[in-house]
């Protein structure tokens, strides 16, 4: 085994059930606090239109940058275990959740696994990511895209996908 490195992480923090704000804040101290792990950056909250499954409440997201010993696969489980602490139960997929961790980046690497895509495959089509993703760094090349998160965000189209900032943020 060679020696674990330490690795810059960027991940995707939503919520669209009870106390929205305060579950992605909650969340963003238990991953700041996970071993082996600790914060960097955290970008303002958002009020984002749901994708997907449309007829649901709005959602709260966020993005935050951590570095990280764990591995992709350990980070995960650890972010699920989170999910499962703070009361998510996972119904349908896109449905209403008290809490939403995703791995958006895990430094340069590409993965592809039954349980695991990094990049998360949808981050590019997606503005409540990419809004989040200009405001901690606009430069940041996507591993795959080969582009960089301002142009990525300035190709997508804003139909339907309204993020504005939460007050107070
Ligand atoms: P989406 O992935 O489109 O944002 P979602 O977040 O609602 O959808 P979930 O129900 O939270 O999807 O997760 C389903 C599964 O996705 C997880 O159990 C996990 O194994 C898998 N998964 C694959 N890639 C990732 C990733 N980059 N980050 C988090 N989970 C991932
Ligand atoms: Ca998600
Ligand atoms: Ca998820």
């Amino acid at each position: 085994m060679s020696p674990a490195l330490i690795t810059r992480v960027y991940v995707g923090v939503g919520s669209n059930m009870g106390d929205k704000l305060s579950n992605c804040r909650k969340a963003v101290r238990l991953v700041g606090g996970m071993e082996d792990t600790s914060l960097v950056e955290r970008s303002p909250f958002y009020r984002t239109e749901p994708l997907g499954l449309t007829d649901q409440d709005w959602y709260v997201n966020g993005v935050i940058g951590i570095q990280t010993y764990l591995s992709p696969q350990d980070l995960l489980r650890s972010l699920l275990s989170i999910e499962t602490h703070m009361g998510r139960v996972r119904n349908e997929r896109w449905g209403p959740r008290i809490i939403d961790l995703d791995i958006l980046l895990y430094g340069n690497r590409v993965i592809d696994e039954t349980n695991l895509t990094i990049p998360h495959p949808l981050m590019h089509r997606r503005r409540f990511v990419l809004i989040p993703m200009v405001q901690l760094d606009p430069d940041l090349i996507h591993p795959v895209l080969g582009r960089t998160m301002k142009e990525l965000s300035d190709d997508l189209s804003g139909e339907g996908q309204a993020v504005a900032p939460v007050d107070g943020e």
